[in-house]
């Protein structure tokens, strides 16, 4: 057996409270190759969560058969301080009270002065250089400011996966098709991980400047092989993916064990765990570039009343949804369409019906990038 269970104390916010984080730990460390695995990081996002208790479950049982042959490192619940915002009954795990920023937002960048911190030490040696650089990544992590329960928080999570060479952050999204977040530098590299889940769509983006957990892991050296050149090759050694299992209601045992047997599987199939997968399954998903899912946004306040749902194949122009004014004098003049630009499955739609001008009402996974007046590549 080499499972340990790390338990992490945050910093206490208020006198007689504290909280914590618990890692499992599985293999020798400073094994390769090394998987970062962590649910929920927006906290009333719980799929993940689920997944992750299932995925704990296989791993301790290969433990036990002596079958883990990397190092894997399971946070199930990766966001203590989240998991406590409760309003009355509304769980609001998305956003941290006290600053107001999305937990999956703004992580430090670690990319800040690693040019000169690895100036002169790079060479022709791809495998050397990437041990370098891992290093001094290591030491800006240590040099993360981390006073604070959140920022302790993101300090350690960032310790436990900057050097890892796959970093899964277990997400879902509202009500959703089970989708996938990844590079480009690393798609068709990731196909086993879309295929043993079983999305229905991948989003690739190397920078969606969002600074979300999984980026802040490859963007370093994607900015880094910019900066050096290609005389000194630092190519990116981590995959890095976002998991969107589904919608924040699908919390399913039945759903979370063929998640957790997926993640399983693709951690065979990496050499982490020993054993076979069997054979690779079909990829269902379609492909895209992030800037090319189109983001639908209502310009009007109402309620929403959806014609399309997700998985639904739509085209260009077609009426996705309907908004209502419910203080319209006439009902019959009380509605807009809201249309679409792109053709491809709705990926995903909104729980809450009413919405203000504005909100993101679906995602579509289009085909070409659209203009999007509002810069931003993911709705925060
Ligand atoms: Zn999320």
């Amino acid at each position: 057996m080499s499972k340990v269970v790390q338990r992490i104390e945050l910093d206490s916010m208020s006198p007689g409270t504290e909280r914590f984080v618990k890692a499992h730990r599985y293999g020798k460390p400073g094994a390769r190759p090394k998987a970062y695995l962590q649910a929920s990081l927006h906290a009333d996002e719980i799929p993940g969560m689920l997944a992750a208790h299932h995925l704990i479950s296989l791993l301790d049982d290969a433990d036990a058969r002596g079958d883990i042959t990397g190092e894997i490192i399971v946070v199930p619940v990766a966001n203590p301080v989240g998991a406590g915002q409760v309003i009355n009954t509304t769980f609001a795990g998305r956003y941290d009270f006290r600053s107001g920023v999305n937990f999956n937002r703004r992580w430090p960048d670690l990319s800040q002065g690693l040019a000169a911190k690895v100036k002169g030490k790079l060479g022709k040696d791809a495998e050397a250089n990437i041990a370098t650089v891992r290093q001094a990544l290591g030491e800006t992590v240590e040099q993360i400011y981390a006073v604070g329960e959140n920022a302790k928080l993101r300090r350690e999570l960032m310790r436990l996966a900057h050097d890892a060479d796959i970093v899964l952050d277990l997400h879902c999204d509202d009500i959703a098709l089970l989708h996938v977040y990844t590079t480009n530098a690393f798609w068709p590299r990731a196909r086993d991980l879309a295929a043993e889940v079983g999305a229905r769509a991948v989003l690739l983006c190397d920078d969606s400047g969002a600074a979300s957990f999984d980026e802040s892991f490859f963007l370093p050296w994607y900015r880094l092989q910019k900066e050096v050149g290609p005389d000194y090759p630092v190519p990116a050694p981590v995959l890095t993916s976002t998991v969107e299992f589904r919608g924040q209601a699908d919390v399913y045992d039945e759903l979370a064990i063929q998640d957790a047997r997926g993640l399983f599987r693709f951690l065979q199939r990496r050499g982490l765990i020993a054993g076979d997968p069997g054979p690779l399954p079909e990829l269902t998903a379609k492909v895209t570039n992030l800037d090319a899912c189109e983001i639908v946004r209502t310009p009007k306040a109402g309620i929403i009343a959806y014609r399309k749902r997700e998985g639904d194949v739509v085209k260009a122009g077609d009426v996705i949804a309907e908004i209502v004014d419910p203080l319209a004098d006439d009902p019959k003049k009380a509605r807009i369409e809201l249309r679409c630009q792109s053709d491809g499955p709705i990926l995903s739609t909104r729980a809450m019906k009413a919405v203000a001008a504005g909100d993101t009402v679906a995602m579509i996974v289009g085909d070409k990038a659209l203009p999007n007046p509002t810069g931003l590549m993911l709705s925060d």
